[in-house]
């Protein structure tokens, strides 16, 4: 296996930022894994498939291609040949991808192919059980929390950005609720791993956290090389 970080955190804590700025610091191939997630449940809405067809949901993974590109130490997500890194991250997606992951068969699929990418090169996986199932053994484990209201201001800024009009009460309830299933499903729970570092970046800038993380994942490369 190669040298693997794995950053665990909820969605807003910043890890997406934080693990591209690190990525590219540190000569890391980026991964992020919820977009896979994402383009299972892009897929299956585009078909009109719910998360309770099981049997429409199982044919559409036979037959589903995922890859994630980079260049300029960006993540390009490709779905069946068709660039989709702007579409899987509307709110309609926000608010139903974690039901289509809560499904065995959906991880059954998505975990393996996860694991793969972690043994020809040296990556920074960033997800919800990337310390606990998919990289058990990686040589640095990050769980990355925040408070669930300073992470709805954080996202619910990104949207404004990004032209997407939702409020903030909307993204905070949106957030909420993602957060429940995620750490109530029975499969690969969003738990912290017990041999993970926990930082808590409610009141930390991005910088703050690049840098603790970096002085982390030097002091075990350093190790692991010697
Ligand atoms: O990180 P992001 O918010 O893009 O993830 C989208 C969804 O994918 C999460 O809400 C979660 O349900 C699922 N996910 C997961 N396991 C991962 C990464 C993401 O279940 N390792």
């Amino acid at each position: 296996m190669a040298f693997v970080v794995a950053i665990d955190g909820p969605a807003g804590c910043g890890k997406g930022t934080v693990t591209r700025i690190l990525a590219r610091k540190m000569n890391l191939v980026n991964i992020d894994t919820g977009s896979m997630y994402r383009c299972v449940t892009l897929e299956c809405l585009n078909r009109g498939i719910s998360y309770e067809d099981e049997e429409d949901i199982k044919e559409v993974l036979e037959n589903i291609n995922i890859r994630i590109e980079h260049s300029d130490g960006m993540q390009k997500i490709i779905l069946n040949e068709n660039d989709v890194s702007k579409e899987i991250r509307t709110p309609e997606i926000d608010n139903i991808v974690a039901k289509f992951a809560a499904l065995k068969i959906v991880r059954d699929k998505i975990t393996p192919m996860q694991q793969k990418m972690g043994n020809s090169q040296d990556i920074i996986m960033e997800g919800r059980d990337i310390g606990t199932v998919v990289f058990p053994n990686a040589d640095v484990k990050i769980f990355l929390d925040c408070s669930v209201e300073e992470r709805a201001r954080r996202r619910h800024k990104q949207n404004l950005q990004k032209g997407i009009n939702e409020s903030y009460e909307e993204v905070l309830a949106s957030i909420k609720e993602r957060h429940r299933l995620e750490t109530e499903r029975e499969i690969a729970p969003f738990i912290k791993a017990d041999d993970a570092i926990l930082i808590d970046s409610t009141n930390m800038t991005i910088e703050e956290v690049v840098e603790t993380i970096e002085t982390i994942i030097v002091s075990k490369r350093n190790v692991s090389k010697d």
